[in-house]
């Protein structure tokens, strides 16, 4: 095992990561920019480094720096976190040049799944089911058109290389197309750098259900179960439970296994999540389930996925990169009770959720236990800037049902108190005591449909 680690990340997943390797009795390195000079995570690490100026591009996006900082620091290896440098394909490569470990897939895995068009090519190959769709390499609007047309509409048009629901848009009818065509490669071209598009039916109502996956290098793979992640905003996510709610048991395994071959398909190894849509027929009641996209790093709500399962992923992680065999086998894996975990932003909902800035001069937080879990990187006092994501922790909650883990969500939610900034807390209040989502009807539409229930 690594007797020390470096952390290149910040907030709550670089303080979420240090306590693990703590309790491993690993060493931990982390990295800050000027605007993070005091912040949790550099406190709470054995040493620290500075990178440079607050803007992500000028410090936490430094590959070079960060390398330099573990050389310096003897650190053996370096936890991306996600974001930042977790899916660069070059930063990996770095890393192997300097006899650094990255905690995460082969880069040729990451590269494998960087454009969501190579992707599905390569789940094609595999057998695994897509969303009908284009995903070729002819890109005029003509053949991109007459893709859509056969289809039929609605379609979605996806930017190849996007992420964070950027550079996507719904088209209705063939007369939409060429207008709706090009103002999504305008987003693409703005946020990547790259407009190639695929085409994809527009499923209507679907949930979003991702399984999260675990592969090693002795050729062992298991899958850790689902989570929903229906409730979005602006294809975000906003609430994930673990595990899905109307879900049997040979959807689950049926899931589960298209998981492990698409991980399989590109060599996978460490966490990874694969992301399906799954469509309920709305006669017959069928669900179908369709390859999305794979997220080759740790996710933003694996904690969901350590309450039902006992298991800890970033300890799994590290077992894997220093080259253990996985912990469990899949018959030694079972799901116990149920997950939420809401994020909470700084931001206001009444105003578009335009985020928000400032000091949190208040802040009391429900009080933790074995049913509730705050994953944090900041105190009170502390500023939410404008250089990073404005998310101000993740309340996660645990019971043995989801109906007594939603009133644990709730009575959290009314205890968590921010002062000095705006907060969604009391948008998320009212949203997970709403009765359609107490009953559990989910899809990616949620919170449009209600949203007079919710604002
Ligand atoms: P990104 O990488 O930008 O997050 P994804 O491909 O993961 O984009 O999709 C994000 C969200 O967009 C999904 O969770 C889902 O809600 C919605 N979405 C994506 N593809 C489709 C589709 N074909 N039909 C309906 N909704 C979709």
């Amino acid at each position: 095992m690594f007797t020390k680690i470096l952390i290149a990340n910040r907030g709550e997943i670089a303080c979420r990561i240090i306590k693990t390797a703590r309790k491993m009795g690993i060493a931990t390195v982390a990295v800050y920019s000027d605007a993070d000079q005091n912040a949790l995570h550099v406190n709470m690490a054995d040493e620290a480094v500075y990178l440079g100026a607050p803007p992500s591009k000028d410090s936490y996006l430094k590959a070079d720096k960060v390398i330099t900082a573990a050389l310096q620091t003897g650190a053996q290896a370096i936890h991306p976190g996600y974001g930042f440098l977790s899916e660069n394909a070059e930063f990996c490569r770095l890393c192997a040049e300097n006899q650094i470990t990255f905690i995460g897939p082969p880069s040729e895995a990451i590269e494998a799944m960087g454009s969501k068009s190579a992707a599905k090519n390569i789940m094609e190959q595999a057998q695994v089911p897509l969303v009908p769709g284009y995903h070729g390499d002819h890109q005029s609007e003509a053949v991109l058109k007459q893709a859509a047309d056969e289809m039929g509409y609605p379609v979605l048009l996806k930017a190849t290389a996007g992420g964070g629901g950027k550079g996507m848009r719904q088209v209705w009818s063939s007369e939409e197309f060429s207008d709706g065509l090009a103002a999504a490669k305008r987003e693409a071209a703005a946020s990547f750098g790259d407009d190639t598009m695929l085409v994809e039916k527009y499923l209507t109502q679907p949930r979003h259900v991702e399984i999260q996956v675990f592969c090693d290098n002795h050729d062992n793979a298991v899958y850790l179960f689902e989570r929903d992640c229906s409730v979005q905003r602006r294809h975000q996510k906003v609430i994930e439970e673990a595990p899905a709610p109307h879900m049997s048991e040979t959807l689950r395994e049926q899931m589960g296994q298209a998981a492990i071959q698409s991980a399989q398909a590109i060599g996978y190894r460490g966490a990874g999540t694969v992301e399906f849509l799954l469509d309920t027929h709305p006669e017959t009641g069928e669900q179908a389930f369709y390859f999305m996209e794979m997220n080759t790093r740790l996710q933003v709500e694996h904690p969901v996925t350590e309450y039902i399962s006992g298991q800890d992923l970033v300890e799994w992680q590290l077992r894997v990169a220093a080259g253990e065999p996985l912990p469990k086998q899949q018959n030694e894996l079972a799901i116990n009770g149920h997950a939420f975990e809401a994020r909470i932003y700084a931001e206001d909902p009444a105003n578009d959720f335009l985020p928000a800035t400032g000091q949190l001069t208040f802040l009391q937080t429900p009080q933790e236990s074995e049913h509730v879990r705050i994953d944090t990187g900041v105190l009170q006092g502390d500023e939410v800037s404008v250089y990073y994501d404005p998310m101000i922790a993740k309340l996660v909650v645990w019971d043995e049902s989801r109906e007594k883990a939603l009133q644990r969500l709730s009575k959290a939610l009314a205890e968590y108190r921010v002062n000095g900034v705006t907060t969604n807390i009391d948008f998320l209040y009212n949203l997970t005591t709403s009765k359609p989502f107490v009953d559990a009807e989910l899809d990616t539409g949620f919170i449009e449909k209600h949203q007079a229930l919710i604002f």
